[in-house]
């Protein structure tokens, strides 16, 4: 991990220091700034539903997850999950790797391709990685299962895995928020699904209280597109 200290200058390719900048208990819950395992209404996934990584959920997100994967099982297929809880900080690492190039995006390390338009490595990065403070899984009930490989999903096994979630999952709760047809947003994810009765309340309030001066705090954060909330936190399947 890259750490910053006090009076150096983080260098251009490696991700500045943690965002510790404070803000109201609901807008640091919404936006990420917490850690999960301090958080009284969180817990670890059993890592029999995990793969072996540590994933936090809030609790009746876990409960259900845990409840469908057991039941999935009677029908041969398992589920995991790959990426549960992720704080803003966590966000603010993985978008500044593909920003400052560390992680290839499309192939293509931006801040060389486009040394001069982060309003374009903006874009590309955006297909399919949130801002940091606008990402679903700062929430708790948020998560992605099996694979985040499009083409997973596409045949085989991913094909029926996601074919059972399609008939299944809304029974333990559970909804998926990019799905194809929308105008607006990300790509399609079909391995993201959301624990609707609890990220439905947090994205009315998300809306409502989080604004523009709440996302700061990383590489790139003054060439985020003026619609970026409407577009990308608003820009779900509503259904
Ligand atoms: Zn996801």
């Amino acid at each position: 991990m890259n750490m910053a200290f006090p009076g150096t200058k983080a260098s251009p390719k490696k991700p500045s220091k943690p965002d510790m900048k404070r803000y109201s208990p609901e807008i640091e819950y919404l936006t990420g700034r917490f850690k999960a395992s301090r958080h009284a209404s969180f817990r670890k996934v059993k890592f029999e539903y995990t793969g072996g990584s540590t994933q936090y959920l809030l609790k009746e997100a876990a409960d259900s997850f845990e409840k469908m994967a057991e039941e999935a099982k009677k029908d041969k297929i398992t589920l995991f999950i790959v990426s549960g809880f992720r704080s803003f900080n966590r966000q603010k690492r993985i978008w500044e790797d593909k920003y400052l190039g560390v992680t290839l995006v499309e192939n293509k390390n931006l801040r060389e391709t486009y040394p001069n338009h982060p309003e374009k490595r903006i874009a590309l990065i955006l297909k399919y990685s949130s801002i940091p403070g606008t990402s679903r899984h700062h929430w708790g009930t948020d998560l992605d299962i099996n694979s985040v490989s499009p083409s997973y999903f596409n045949s085989g096994e991913g094909k029926k895995i996601h074919e059972w979630l399609e008939k299944n999952a809304s029974r333990y709760g559970f909804f998926q928020p990019y799905t194809p047809g929308r105008s607006k947003g990300y790509e399609t994810e079909p391995w993201h699904w959301s624990y609707k009765k609890i990220s439905k309340s947090l994205l009315k309030k998300y809306l409502s209280n989080v604004t523009k001066d709440h996302i700061k705090g990383f590489e790139g954060d003054s060439f985020l597109p003026d619609s970026f909330l409407e577009d990308y936190v608003k820009g779900i399947n509503h259904d």
